[in-house]
């Protein structure tokens, strides 16, 4: 799919309109006058820049994917009885990762929503299905990445201390030592602000280059809005093309 095509896919999935002239018909030979508008301050990708990460995808996950299970029930064994800080008091039950466990891209999402926390998986209806869209329109499937919260039980209260961030850190260090992602993507203000220790604007944080040490190796971290905060703000839709772009090059 060329790039102009990603655009489109990405637009139409997420339904952000695109304005075209009466008449014409949007594909490859149109000229590109709707993109520029709909996305004016971002340099373009090309579709050779996306596909290498896509191609070699499923043979990876195939020929690790039997230890790597093995090694995450371990993990999720150690977390889903955990009563390390108060949070266990108000949650039905712990929150672990969904997704492939040799996925080479992990999205870290805020704490579980008191709907997830029932559910007992993140994202769960018109958020997933929001974040399900995204990754289709650079041709990933949701169980092609692991997904899992930076704080596994949901707060009762409005907020999470630091000393619960801080409680629960190892749970999602355990998680990524053990998939070992070539990115990291972060979705939320709060993930973004405890990880990487952001005082900045969100925005500020999202444009910035940054890292997480795995295993001593520096890993790539993104950030851009979660999908609930898109629920309530469409408007920023059009933000997280770039984010996502700017993961994919
Ligand atoms: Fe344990 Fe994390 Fe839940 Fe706290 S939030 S009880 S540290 S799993």
């Amino acid at each position: 799919m060329s790039a102009m095509n990603h655009n489109l896919e990405y637009l139409r999935l997420l339904k952000i309109p695109v304005w075209q002239v009466r008449g014409q018909e949007v594909s490859e030979t149109v000229e590109p006058l709707i993109y520029e508008e709909v996305l004016p301050a971002t340099e373009s990708i090309t579709a050779s820049a996306i596909m290498p990460m896509m191609d070699d995808h499923p043979q990876e996950i195939q020929s690790v994917s039997n230890i790597a299970t093995a090694l995450h029930a371990q993990a999720v064994t150690s977390v889903e009885n955990c009563t390390a800080c108060k949070l266990h008091n108000g949650r039905t039950q712990v929150i672990t990762g969904k997704g492939s466990p040799a996925a080479k891209i992990v999205v870290i999402t805020e704490a579980p929503t008191f709907n997830e926390d029932v559910a007992g998986e993140l994202f769960a209806e018109e958020a997933g299905k929001l974040f399900e869209n995204i990754l289709k329109s650079i041709g990933y499937r949701m169980e092609d990445v692991y997904i899992t919260p930076y704080v596994k039980c949901a707060p009762y209260q409005l907020f999470i201390t630091e000393a619960e961030e801080a409680q629960c850190h190892q749970h999602l260090m355990n998680e990524l030592n053990e998939i070992q992602p070539q990115k990291v993507l972060l979705l939320g203000r709060n993930v973004a602000k405890y990880l990487l220790k952001a005082t900045q604007s969100f925005d500020a944080v999202r444009n910035q280059s940054a890292h997480l040490n795995i295993l001593d190796k520096a890993v790539s971290v993104y950030v851009s809005y979660n999908p609930y905060q898109l629920l309530k703000f469409p408007e920023e839709k059009r933000k997280v093309w770039n984010d996502i772009k700017k993961m994919m090059k």
